[in-house]
């Protein structure tokens, strides 16, 4: 038997979630397909923390019975722990299988059909869409078909279905391996609460022997009696591995029962030069939505996935769902984030070449301030006077090399924003030449830095 909906959502993350609900909202049949049994949904590995101004531009709010608890900001230390730069911009902290269990919830309250401990092996392409996919329950035998109108793949840092469309779709692009960082993190309830003023603040840790390529975090929930604590690294540089580097340097560091612990891969890039291609979508991971510099992506997940909801609910409507009646969709995204993104992921490569010597150096000499990590944060570059007033006192300490190398990063940053803005694609037909000059962009780039990129993803 052959199944049919308007629009089948592969992966049930937060991005999966969000778009199902928004699609299921709007009228159109749903079904979301998920390998985890429905009790696990929400259950993965994470920080857990997110922007609160990322709710204010998606309209809602996550309920109370949710939420661990708020910051006031971000608090990041020097590789010494002697320095320090408040932050200041709210987040909340939640408990991610909860969160991921509400968001549920709502998505089936608003009438989508959920296909759990099922899943996608297989797709079926016909006459240039994808009219099918094939998937395996769990425990039973053969596969089951399932037909749609729109697919949209939601299903994480390894695309299930997105890897398996054509190679020249241009949404079917393979990143490098060290377009990710490869984390570890312990939620544990500790023996001494965390106090005054740190369990207001997310805490970040730069340090390159423990975190290369990454930082390590301290994130405390529900007022200091719990932690989120936990590393990222680079991947693909021989010997660096999260896990062994928790159990190495920060085991003993914090004392507590473990509640929850786990890793995974997080894309720390800008996002893919498509988020639609014929009757496809891709949010969330599989979209490389997430910040290049700190690895939050579940805010920018959800706002992709309104933003590409809302265009195929749109060209559903029109009776045509192709890459034309969707382009919309990587015109806003770029705008609202895709470009800040790009900005970053030039920072993000020039930070990953710096060592504990340079952190401690820039953040002893305050050549940073919290105004500029704040700027860098939300919008994916710095103010010119902020640029003035750091040129002005890495030039008092005659430092030329830094202030040079801080020339180019800031010009490449620019440059980065506005190809993904100004000259992204206005439609469908630019595409291929655009991504052309974005690589030849980038490897100029890595070339000028000495970033060696390594192979691409072994998927
Ligand atoms: C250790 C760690 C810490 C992090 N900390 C933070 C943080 O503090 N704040 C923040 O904002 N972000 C953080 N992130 C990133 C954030 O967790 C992700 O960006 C976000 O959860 C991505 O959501 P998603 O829905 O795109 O993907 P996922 O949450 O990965 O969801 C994908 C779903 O698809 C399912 N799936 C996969 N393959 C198939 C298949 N073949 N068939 C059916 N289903 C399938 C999976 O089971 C999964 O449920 C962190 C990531 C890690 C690894």
């Amino acid at each position: 038997m052959v199944y049919r909906y308007d629009v089948v959502v592969i992966g049930a993350g937060v991005a999966g979630l969000n778009t199902s609900w928004v699609l299921a909202k709007k009228g159109y049949s749903v079904a979301l397909v998920e390998s985890k049994p429905r009790e696990k949904i929400g259950d993965r590995a994470c920080g857990d923390a997110i922007g609160l101004h990322h709710f204010k531009e998606l309209g809602w709010m996550p309920p109370a019975k949710v939420l661990n608890g708020k910051y006031k900001g971000v608090k990041i230390v020097s590789p010494s722990e002697k320095y320090e730069i408040y932050v200041y911009g709210e987040g909340i902290s939640v408990d991610s299988h909860k969160f991921g269990q509400w968001m549920l919830k709502r998505a089936l309250d608003s009438g989508i059909e959920l296909l759990d401990k099922h899943s996608l092996i297989n797709i079926v392409v016909k006459g240039d869409v994808v009219e099918s996919v094939l998937l395996k329950e769990f425990g039973k035998p053969g596969l089951r078909e399932v037909k749609a109108k729109a697919f949209i793949d939601a299903s994480g840092a390894r695309p299930a279905l997105r890897l398996k469309l054509p190679s020249n779709w241009p949404i079917a692009e393979k990143p490098y391996i060290t377009d990710y960082n490869l984390a570890y993190r312990e939620v544990l309830k500790l023996e001494k609460p965390i106090g005054e003023p740190d369990k207001h603040f997310a805490i970040i840790y730069l340090n390159t022997d423990i975190a290369p390529g990454g930082y390590w975090w301290l994130f405390p929930k529900k007022d200091g009696e719990l932690v989120n604590i936990g590393l990222g690294v680079i991947w693909g540089r021989e010997g660096y591995n999260p896990r062994h580097n928790y159990f190495r340097y920060l085991k003993d560091r914090v004392k507590g029962r473990i509640v929850h612990r786990g890793g995974g891969i997080v894309p720390t890039r800008r996002p893919m030069p498509t988020l639609v291609w014929r009757n496809v979508g891709v949010v969330g991971d599989a979209a490389y939505t997430v910040n290049p510099v700190h690895g939050g992506g579940r805010g920018s997940s959800m706002l992709a996935a309104d933003i590409v909801a809302k265009y195929i609910a749109n060209a559903l409507e029109k009776g045509e769902v192709n890459e034309y009646t969707l382009w919309g969709a990587n015109i806003e995204y770029m705008k609202a984030y895709g470009s800040k993104q790009a900005g970053l992921d030039i920072l993000r490569m020039f930070m990953q070449k710096l060592g504990n010597e340079d952190y401690e150096f820039i953040m002893e000499k305050n050549l940073v301030s919290g105004e500029a990590v704040y700027d860098i944060g939300t919008k994916g570059g710095l103010r010119e006077e902020i640029v003035k007033s750091l040129r002005a006192m890495i030039a008092l300490i005659s430092k030329p090399s830094l202030l040079n190398k801080l020339r180019i990063v800031k010009n490449y940053m620019e440059q980065a924003r506005k190809l993904y803005l100004d000259q992204y694609p206005r439609d469908p037909d630019m595409l291929k030449q655009w991504m052309k000059d974005v690589e030849e962009f980038f490897n100029k780039y890595r070339a000028i830095i000495g970033f060696d990129p390594g192979p691409k993803v072994p998927w």
